[in-house]
């Protein structure tokens, strides 16, 4: 997840002519022949790479598709969240404010209070509110996880940020900034701590060798379970919520 190279695996070939990207569900391929160096195919692969993280996202989409068939349902009173990783219901209402209402009770519904003066549609407005609220409660979570293994690893970021990103579960930038998909509050909590952790481990690793992953292991053995549940069912959050 770090410079974008998440999802993304390098594959010299002898056969090849041209540097190429092929992009399939399990992620994007850098194919390079002999005569192209590393930062040639770098410099390709930056050139390229937001075509080929929609496309990769549009044939995860299509793989997700396939296997569920599961349709892009409005959210709308109702409709289940997956908040946490568990089916939390949405509720949804009306009121005379002109602001949009949200909350949570802990262990509750989402309770949204729609005001009757707005033209967006209803589904807009609960999607910019949940994404509000999310970023709010993911920041306090993310502090503490962040607080807990940065102290024991002693890499603290600079910053942590919760975005909408389309594509990614979280980067960390040259400066330690480290940038988290405010879809993490609908994995379980254990796939939040390790993309957390992912990140905060890059501060030392700005890769994925295998001194990185030594060290994610030795700090949480069973990151490549968390992982797993990203690749098995992240398409299909960041298809139904991006
Ligand atoms: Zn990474």
């Amino acid at each position: 997840m770090e410079r974008g190279l998440e999802n993304v695996s390098i594959r010299r070939s002898q056969r090849a002519k041209h540097v190429r990207l092929v992009i399939k569900p399990a992620g994007i391929e850098l194919v390079v022949p002999p005569h192209v160096n590393e930062a040639q195919a770098m410099g390709f692969l930056h050139q390229h790479r937001e075509w080929a993280e929609r496309k990769l996202t549009e044939i995860q989409g299509r793989a997700d598709n396939d296997h569920r068939s599961t349709p892009v349902q409005p959210l709308e009173s109702g409709s289940m969240l997956p908040f946490q990783g568990r089916d939390v219901p949405l509720i949804v209402g009306q009121h005379a404010g002109n602001r949009l209402k949200i909350k949570k009770l802990s262990d509750g519904p989402f309770e949204v209070l729609l005001p009757e003066t707005s033209d967006l549609s209803t589904d807009l407005k609960i999607r910019s509110a949940l994404f509000l609220w999310v970023k709010q409660w993911m920041r306090a979570e993310v502090h503490r996880l962040a607080q807990h293994h940065g102290q024991v690893l002693g890499l603290l970021p600079r910053e942590i940020r919760i975005k909408r990103m389309q594509t990614r579960w979280g980067s960390c930038g040259p400066r330690n900034d480290i940038n988290l998909n405010w879809l993490l509050a609908f994995t379980p909590p254990s796939v939040l701590e390790y993309v957390v952790v992912h990140e905060l481990c890059h501060i030392r690793h700005r890769n994925h060798s295998r001194d990185y992953w030594d060290l994610v292991s030795r700090h949480l053995p069973n990151w490549s379970q968390e992982r797993r549940w990203l690749k098995a069912h992240g398409g299909e959050l960041l298809r139904r919520f991006s």
